[in-house]
């Protein structure tokens, strides 16, 4: 800025001297125009004379029959006189003297000097010695020989300009006479005047027009570079600033993905993703919609800046997700509204699809606020672009490690957790049990004569049974409730919070469930079958993971003992309300957790890694 000043006044002042050094040139000219000097126009008349005078001098010794000789004897014929007197009327020279070498006039156009002599330091010193001398002298009108005075009669005592030149005459490289000279220049002195005056009025012009159009082309080369330099600046802010811009885009960017990266739910990211795009883009509402597992719906999952989502949306609501690539409303003429987006106030908008692997895992909307022109929205489209990239990556992430999660809790065949959860989970209920002194009941279930049915209807239609059983365990559950498939045809049921009896009819209604199932394999209905079932309750049946499935299964075998499709409770009966008093139970509490606690971390060994401990009967095997 500072430089942009400076130059701004250096070239204003620069502006001002040309203009000044032009008017000064100009004022010069005229000067110089209107005072011719002097004697520059001597110097001129004087080389023009001497050049006059040489040719004089050579047209008068022609003129002359005997040439130089008539100098040397000071004699002139009748013809040599008659030449010479027409001379004057032929030529500048109003008058001239033929001087012998001592200086006497032998002849003269004006009579009454021939016989005079000149013994001049100039004749003696310059002329005689074959040098030219030439004076200016001013003499009035009436001295000039031949002049017409009728014409001049108003100017007789003005002066004239009048040059004498004497030539010296040289014979075989010895002085022999001399020639004396006489015109007025007068005439001449003003046409060199006049010359002059032209000569240098059209070098003044051309100077000063020169000097006008530099003066001009300076002026506006200036003015051109002070506007260079005003849009340079311009151009140098506008680039700063989007330099800055950038940096701080790419900053959020990284930190975003920093974020994103280390976020362990998709409930963590969404909140990181509002927070982040609030900042990233502020001034533009957004909205995110997540695919649900069935893929029909996307579920509303977060919004900033004024965006509001709806709890679902369908997939053919949006022209982004139909069309499988960023939609932009408001940037072409013709433009259709997403329903999604309904209702509308005409705001420009993009829809993002979310894509994951080459799949749509979601949707990212957002639309331009009130504060921001349309051409603000639009140029953010491309940062907007790469944070759903980055949005899409970090959701990817999360849904695979939460698939992988899922995976590693999960039992392929029927979807229940598998025994491990099952473990981590009766670990988790019974600390919570514990704690708030709530109830807990394990259910022990297992399919009866499965050995027989895979027997009689294969091994792919026992699947299909079992995976039936999971389905029906799996809507037994509520809430906090677990259901797992323990191995084989084995499953397991954790029951918080409920009281021994709602607990009984918990797995009484899953055996009747399971009772009524029917299997379709290929076009037979598969015959139905049963379970037993084994009940055991915290803490009366055990304060220890291990003891209260050993309890469960305890009760389970009884069942079985007792012919099959039933449900049994742990030593046979249900279980007595624990004693409540709080004096004794907290302690007791307290223990028992600290127990676990020990247990919790070093339960080796685990009860379910060593299965089952009833031993199997000849019952089983008789179904
Ligand atoms: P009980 O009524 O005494 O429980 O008799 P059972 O035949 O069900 O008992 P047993 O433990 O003898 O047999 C269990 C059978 O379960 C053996 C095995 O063929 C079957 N089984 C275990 N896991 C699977 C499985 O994943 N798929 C199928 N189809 N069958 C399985
Ligand atoms: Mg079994
Ligand atoms: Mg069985």
């Amino acid at each position: 800025m500072k430089t942009s000043v400076h130059t701004l006044i250096t070239s204003r002042l620069k502006s001002a001297t040309l203009v000044l050094v032009f008017m000064a040139v100009a004022a010069s000219s005229w000067w110089v125009v209107n005072f011719v000097p002097e004697e520059l126009t001597d110097r001129m008349l004087a080389t023009d004379i001497r050049l006059r005078s040489e040719q004089w001098k050579r047209r008068v010794l022609v003129q002359i029959a005997s040439g130089s000789e008539a100098f040397v004897n000071g004699e002139l014929s009748e013809r040599d006189i008659s030449f010479l007197t027409d001379i004057t009327s032929t030529s500048d020279i109003y008058r001239y003297k033929l001087y012998r070498a001592d200086g006497q006039v032998f002849w003269s156009s004006r009579a009454s000097d021939i016989g005079q002599i000149n013994t001049k330091d100039y004749f003696v010193n310059m002329v005689a010695t074959g040098r030219v001398y030439q004076k200016h002298v001013d003499l009035p009108m009436s001295e000039i020989d031949g002049m017409n005075f009728h014409d001049a009669s108003m100017m007789a005592d003005m002066e004239h300009a009048v040059f004498e030149i004497y030539e010296p005459v040289m014979q075989d490289g010895q002085f022999v006479g001399a020639i004396e000279f006489y015109t007025d220049v007068t005439r001449l002195h003003e046409t060199f005047v006049d010359r002059l005056q032209t000569g240098l009025f059209i070098i003044a012009t051309v100077v000063l027009t020169l000097l006008g159009l530099f003066t001009v082309i300076t002026l506006q080369s200036g003015r051109w570079q002070v506007n260079q330099l005003k849009q340079r600046a311009l151009k140098d802010r506008v680039w700063r600033a989007k330099e800055a811009r950038i940096a701080r885009e790419v900053k959020l960017l990284g930190e975003l993905n920093e974020w994103l990266q280390s976020s362990r739910s998709l409930t963590e990211l969404f909140d990181m993703v509002s927070r982040f795009m609030a900042h990233i883009l502020p001034g533009i509402e957004g909205t995110i919609y997540v695919y649900s597992n069935s893929r029909d719906v996307l579920d509303g999952c977060a919004s900033w800046n004024g965006g509001v989502h709806l709890d679902h949306i369908h997939p053919e609501s949006c022209w982004g997700l139909r069309r499988g690539r960023s939609y932009v409303f408001g940037l072409s003429e013709v433009d259709f509204t997403c329903e999604h987006a309904e209702p509308h106030d005409q705001n420009p908008y993009f829809c993002f699809p979310i894509l994951a692997h080459g799949e749509a895992v979601g949707l990212m909307h957002l639309k331009a606020g009130r504060m921001i022109t349309d051409d603000e929205f639009q140029q953010t489209r491309k940062l907007a672009q790469m944070c759903a990239e980055q949005i899409s990556m970090a959701i990817a992430n999360v849904q695979m490690r939460d698939q992988l999660q899922d995976q590693s809790v999960r039992d392929s065949l029927t979807g229940l957790f598998n025994r491990r959860h099952l473990t981590d989970s009766m670990r988790k209920l019974i600390l919570r049990a514990q704690k708030d002194a709530r109830p807990l009941s394990v259910v022990a279930v297992d399919v009866d004569h499965f050995k027989k049915f895979n027997d009689n209807h294969g091994h792919d239609a026992g699947d299909m049974v079992l995976r039936a059983v999971g389905a029906a365990l799996e809507a037994a559950c509520d809430g906090d409730e677990v259901a797992c498939r323990s191995g084989g045809e084995e499953f397991m049921l954790l029951l918080p919070d409920l009281s021994p009896d709602e607990a009984f009819e918990r797995a009484e209604a899953l055996r009747l469930a399971v009772e009524n199932i029917t299997v379709r394999y290929g076009d037979k209905t598969l015959p139905r079958i049963t379970i037993s079932a084994g009940l055991s309750s915290y803490p009366q049946h055990g304060t220890m993971p291990q003891d209260l499935m050993r309890s469960a299964d305890d009760a389970l075998y009884a069942a079985k003992g007792k012919g099959r499709n039933q449900v049994a409770w742990a030593n046979n009966q249900p279980p007595e309300p624990p004693i409540t008093e709080p004096e004794m139970t907290t302690p007791k509490m307290a223990d028992t957790t600290e127990t676990s606690g020990i247990a919790l971390h070093g339960l080796e060994p685990d009860p379910f890694r060593q299965g089952p401990t009833a031993p199997e009967t000849d019952d089983r095997e008789a179904g």
